[in-house]
């Protein structure tokens, strides 16, 4: 098994890793723990639940399964109720630990949820989708959506350990690998060019889930990961590098309406534009960028986006949480493995969205 160890003024806590975990989760139950609620899906249940309880079971605690209905469609207030209907119903009290087990959408919900209920109680995190393994399990961040914003109501709320088992993504629809991928390979762009390079050559490995790839790449994503929000829990600095791709990610997936493409494919695209940018105003190589769009293609991402308008493209980027005072602000490559935070030109992001938009 790995362990990756995450510290930050909001709680310190394990990762562990190791395939057949789902059948370990009793030790990541505290002892004083009262009672545990389970919360997940009917497409997640379906597979693992069965597995989930009967490790949970091994405890003796009183084990309450709450069930939401699947898709970031859910992800608002009233399906967060459901959560509070179900431990209230079943008189869950501040000792109760909640155990989360699904994708981005179940781990923020449920988090949220931990960090209101009774005024917070504990819990876990079981990610079984790749982009939530690598990236929406650790580090704190929890939230709904609002109808006017992606993840606009929420809390920092750091779990009391992230439990990893691989051999769940397996049954993961190839489309979502490879949105997880893109997460992955992020971390090679913003912070570490060895890892990079590692992608780049078992790209074909990942893709085909194979078992020391995936579990490597899952582990030196938790590393990077916790790395950053330890540095800067709350985003007030480091931890902005995290959104690389993600300001052009987000106009494609708000400009294209939610769902059409998956945030990570979204993101995948996103950092080729990132690239392209970096090369004209942050120093980045051709290669740099030829790498970066390749390695985004080759774990199987779109690399031409979509054509939202030069006009269109810039205003749904405006709306964008980074945003400060109406300037655009990227986070940018000068190579990579580093990444900065600027400003760009507005007429030189219109090169790169005019260049980029045309196939
Ligand atoms: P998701 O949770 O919707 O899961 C994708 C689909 O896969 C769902 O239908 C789910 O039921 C299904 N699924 C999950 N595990 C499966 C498995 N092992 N086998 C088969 N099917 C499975 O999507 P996601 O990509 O995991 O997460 C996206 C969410 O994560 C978004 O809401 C996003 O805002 C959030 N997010 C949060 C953070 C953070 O830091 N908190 C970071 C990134 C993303
Ligand atoms: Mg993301």
């Amino acid at each position: 098994m790995n362990t990756v160890n995450v510290e930050t003024p909001g709680g310190s806590y394990p990762i562990h890793i190791a395939a057949g975990r789902l059948d370990s989760l009793e030790q990541s139950i505290p002892d004083d723990a009262t009672s545990i609620a389970l919360v997940s899906n009917p497409t997640v249940a379906a597979l693992y639940a069965d597995r989930a309880k009967r490790a949970l079971a091994k405890t003796g605690k009183r084990l309450v399964y709450i069930e939401l209905p699947d898709g970031e469609a859910y992800k608002d207030w009233q399906t967060l109720n459901l959560i509070f209907d179900g431990l209230l119903q079943s008189r869950c009290d501040r000792k109760t630990v909640l155990v989360a087990l699904g994708g981005g959408v179940i781990g923020d919900m449920v988090g949220f949820a931990a960090s209101c209920y009774m005024r917070g109680v504990r819990f876990v995190q079981v990610p079984t989708t790749l982009l939530a393994q690598v990236d929406s399990s650790v580090g704190g961040k929890t939230a709904v959506n609002h109808p006017l914003g992606k993840n606009m109501i929420g809390a920092f709320y750091q779990p009391i350990a992230v439990e990893i088992d691989p051999d769940v993504l397996r049954t993961l629809p190839s489309r979502e690998v490879s949105a997880g991928l893109a997460e992955v390979i992020k971390y090679g762009c913003i912070i570490d060019a060895p890892f990079f390079d590692w992608c780049e050559q078992n790209v074909a490995a990942l893709r085909a889930l194979d078992h020391d790839a995936v579990a490597y790449a899952i582990k030196r994503s938790c590393e990077l990961k916790a790395y950053v929000v330890s540095q800067d829990e709350r985003e007030s600095g480091l931890r902005a590098i995290l959104n690389f791709g993600h300001t052009f990610g987000h106009a494609i997936e708000a400009g294209l309406g939610y769902g059409h493409w998956l945030h990570g494919e979204a993101v995948g695209c996103g950092m080729a534009q990132a690239a392209e940018l970096s090369a004209k105003v942050a120093g980045l190589d051709e290669l740099g960028v030829a790498r970066v769009r390749d390695l985004v293609h080759a774990i199987g991402c779109p690399v031409t986006p979509p054509n939202l308008g030069t006009d269109h493209w810039i205003e749904l980027m405006q709306v964008d949480k980074k945003t400060e005072g109406g300037t655009l602000r990227f986070i940018l490559l000068p190579e990579i493995g580093k990444a900065v935070f600027q400003s760009a030109p507005l007429d030189v992001l219109r090169q790169v969205l005019h260049s980029t938009a045309v196939p």
